[in-house]
């Protein structure tokens, strides 16, 4: 291999790790929101493609889940901690979310202290199990003094259950459902958007 072959796979190298980090959120490793969205339309495409051809596969592709995580009072551990320790937090409840999904599903930060998950093959039920599975492995992960505790709110969606139109339709539903956790079901807790609907 010559000079000029060497020059061209160390830039090619070099693409492949800038492209990573344009669809990466550096702090926690989960995709960002322009990761998220490239990836997650390519399943919704996938999976409506499977739906109008009655496709069968081993996984029920078919159907995508969303849910919608949100640190409860995370500006508290912010201010009564440190920036720091809330960086901590977020990188420990990301690789637990991360630690918790399937090869096919998808984990990104899309906000300062939110994740959207994105469950593959999942019905609406399927996710809010899996919410509340994560939702109760989350507590107490991350040391903090004073009784002062991670927690989090889920709202969950599902393709089937809804008229979702296109992936931003699912996220805000999922949006919605945890909005609904925070303000009327007092935090710590997971809604489905079936619920509210
Ligand atoms: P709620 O229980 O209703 O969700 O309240 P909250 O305090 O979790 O939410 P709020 O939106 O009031 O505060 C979110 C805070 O997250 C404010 C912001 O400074 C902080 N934040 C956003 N991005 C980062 C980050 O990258 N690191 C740290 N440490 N904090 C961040
Ligand atoms: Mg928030
Ligand atoms: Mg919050």
């Amino acid at each position: 291999m010559d000079e000029k072959d060497n020059e061209i796979k160390k830039l090619k190298t070099e693409i492949a790790r800038l492209k990573k980090m344009v669809v990466k959120d550096e702090l926690t490793g989960c995709l960002n929101r322009r990761g998220l969205m490239g990836e997650f339309e390519a399943l919704f495409k996938e999976a409506q493609y499977a739906r109008h051809h009655g496709m069968k596969r081993k996984i029920d592709i078919d159907n995508l889940s969303v849910a919608f995580v949100d640190i409860d009072n995370f500006k508290h551990i912010n201010d009564t901690y440190g920036h720091s320790i809330g960086d901590r937090v977020l990188k420990l409840t990301a690789k637990k979310l991360r630690d918790s999904i399937r090869g096919l599903d998808l984990i990104s930060r899309i906000g300062g202290e939110e994740f959207v998950i994105v469950f593959v093959g999942a019905s609406e039920d399927d996710a809010f199990k899996k919410a509340e599975e994560i939702r109760k492995s989350i507590k107490g992960i991350c040391f903090m003094p004073d009784n002062c505790e991670d927690l989090i709110s889920i709202g969950v969606s599902s393709l089937k259950k809804s008229t979702a139109f296109d992936i931003m339709d699912l996220i805000f539903m999922a949006d919605k459902a945890m909005y609904e956790a925070k303000t009327n079901r007092g935090k710590n807790n997971t809604v489905k958007y079936s619920e509210i609907a």
